[in-house]
């Protein structure tokens, strides 16, 4: 993909912070962090989705995005850490080459996540009979 920011960083044409590359899976830090130790996992392949990345390149991902984030936490000392991926706009993708975020955490970050809602809680029983009756 000729346009793609990931790809050009995973040919060495824009520059990062690499961190971590093997065959597949090629991590760098993220140039806007939330935090200090927050990378992007990507595939080399470009796939512009999570859900149609390759399983078994997902696969390789993921074990790569907990093994790093373990061994940052170990380095930074940070008290855990998230793993996420946005898919689509409105998830707030915003490059379309599939990436695991992983972002270290630390007790005085301040980060709320997944704020609850109250309205989506009350639907739990249709959307549950909706799932379930096309799953
Ligand atoms: P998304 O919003 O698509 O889930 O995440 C894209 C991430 O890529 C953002 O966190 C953004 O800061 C990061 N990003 C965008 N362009 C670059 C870049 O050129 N280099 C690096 N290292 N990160 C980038
Ligand atoms: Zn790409």
């Amino acid at each position: 993909m000729e346009s793609c920011i990931f790809c050009k960083i995973i040919n060495g044409e824009i520059p990062s912070y690499k961190i971590y590359e093997d065959e597949h899976v090629f991590v760098i830090l993220d140039m806007n962090p939330v935090t200090a130790g927050h990378f992007l996992v990507l595939p080399k392949k470009h796939f512009e989705m999570p859900e149609s990345t390759d399983d078994e390149i997902i696969s390789k991902m993921i074990i790569i995005a907990k093994r790093i984030a373990k061994n940052i936490k170990r380095i930074l000392n940070s008290d855990g850490f998230n793993i996420t991926t946005n898919s689509g706009e409105a998830a707030g993708q915003t490059i379309s080459h599939t990436h695991f975020h992983v972002v270290q955490r630390f007790k005085n970050d301040n980060l709320k996540l997944w704020p609850p809602n109250e309205n989506e809680k009350n639907k739990i029983k249709e959307t549950y009979k909706k799932i379930i009756s096309n799953i």
